[in-house]
């Protein structure tokens, strides 16, 4: 039986607001962080997890919507297509739900874990896990959706 290595930061840990450190260079460090996290990520049942969320300060995420383990170096979204709104958990913000706007589809530049530049396009539920952990690394968290859409609802109150 194996007990995780790393343990989950929840808010209000200042840790969480932080913006990630870029990776530089990626080593056997980091291909080790991403092993376990994936295995944090896995105990802990959640889709998605980011570095900063267990306390190390790299731009670094891994994501499994049930199509496989996708490790993500410093990704940056270069394009997005459509949006909907979903209600979304965070491990960090357990117990909480939050209906935030996504991009549907979107198009992802990342390091791989030899260090090379590469690409993915993805929707559906990858899509948005990955939108979430992208969030995590600039010290964003879905707390953070919920005065805007609380006032979009006022709104449409208002009209109605
Ligand atoms: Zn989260």
């Amino acid at each position: 039986m194996s007990m995780a290595k790393l343990e989950i930061l929840k808010l209000p840990d200042q840790a969480l607001r932080k913006k990630a450190a870029y990776v530089d260079g990626v080593s056997d460090a980091e291909r080790r962080i991403l092993l376990d996290m994936a295995e944090a990520m896995y105990l802990n049942k959640g889709v998605g997890l980011a570095a900063l969320q267990v306390g190390i300060d790299k731009q670094l995420a891994v994501i499994d919507v049930g199509e496989g383990l996708v490790k993500l170096i410093n990704p940056a979204i270069i394009k997005r297509e459509g949006s909907s709104v979903a209600e979304e958990g965070c491990l960090s913000v357990p117990g909480l739900q939050v209906r935030v706007r996504r991009a549907n589809r979107i198009k992802v530049t990342f390091f791989n874990e030899k260090g090379e530049v590469s690409r993915l396009s993805a929707d559906g539920l990858a899509s948005r896990a990955i939108q979430h952990e992208i969030d995590h690394l600039s010290g964003r968290l879905i707390v953070d959706y919920l005065n805007p859409i609380r006032r979009l609802l006022a709104c449409f109150c208002r009209r109605t």
